[in-house]
């Protein structure tokens, strides 16, 4: 397609906390590209500018994050610069900025926010986390064609099987499994009974976790223990979530849906 343009408009980069894992990174991007289905690859280098990029991709890729990137080097002080590619089939569109794995910390900040993820992420697991899934809503790739006509202007059907109204094909990213901590405590299933009678009411909970992937606005949470699906209403990290600017954890306000709504159609892909 020509004109194809595409925008970075974030990119993120975690590392891993264990001993044995040094050198493991996770890495997260977001996009808006309308119009094409695109892929990237991700690089590092030495420096800032380069000048040698390494692929870390041996193919391209088309979710916008890249899990367990390895560049294990063995100095004491690694420093390593990322950039993420994007492409139309095999034209190069753009190409992201270079981050380095500190979030611009200096070494010692980087090492104290190492050690808050780590601190954060441990008492999730051992003491306040609740297990669910996190479906990030699609904003780029291919229309759906089932239910939107672009030349009509015909909005997305939320009734749609494709996208789920999303407007673009599949909707949402395949799920990612989180540990959550419920503010004022988990949801508790209610009786079948109580869920079907009368006009539902508006069940708003919030959530922390851990900062990556990052959370946006409509996205959908689902409790795994309940079951229950809620659309993100607002993303927040206070600043007292965070350490010199890179986020420890994020708040998140749901909305729980009622049980006929479509996005209880989207598929558990991993489960
Ligand atoms: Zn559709």
């Amino acid at each position: 397609m020509a004109g194809a343009k595409a925008l970075f408009t974030s990119i993120q980069i975690i590392p891993h906390f264990g001993n044995a894992d040094i050198g493991g990174y996770d890495i997260y991007w977001n996009v808006e590209a309308r119009g094409f289905n695109p892929t990237f690859t991700v690089e590092v280098a030495d420096t800032e500018s380069g000048p040698v990029w390494k692929s870390l991709t041996p193919a391209a890729i088309t979710d916008n994050f890249l899990l367990d990137a390895s560049e294990r080097v063995m100095t004491f002080d690694p420093l390593r610069w990322f950039r993420v590619n994007v492409f139309n089939g095999s034209t190069l569109v753009a190409t992201s900025s270079s981050v380095d794995n500190r979030n611009r910390l200096d070494h010692r900040d980087y090492l104290y926010y190492r050690e808050l993820l780590r601190r954060w992420r441990l008492q999730l697991i051992k003491y306040v986390g609740e297990p669910g899934y996190l479906f990030r809503r699609r904003v780029f790739g291919k229309i759906c064609s089932q239910c939107t006509d672009e030349i009509l202007k015909q909005p997305a059907s939320s009734e749609c099987q494709i996208c789920f109204g999303v407007g673009i094909e599949h909707g949402y990213f395949p799920e990612v499994e989180m540990l959550a901590e419920w503010l004022n405590g988990p949801p508790r299933q209610a009786p079948t009974t109580l869920e079907s009678s009368g006009p539902s009411q508006v069940d708003k909970k919030a959530i922390f976790l851990f900062p990556v992937p990052d959370v946006k606005f409509l996205d959908i949470w689902m409790d795994k223990g309940t079951g229950y699906r809620y659309e993100v209403e607002k993303v927040e990290i206070p600043e007292t979530d965070t350490y010199r600017g890179s986020p420890v954890r994020q708040k998140v306000e749901l909305s729980r849906l009622p049980p006929n709504h479509p996005v209880y159609n989207i598929p558990l892909t991993h489960a």
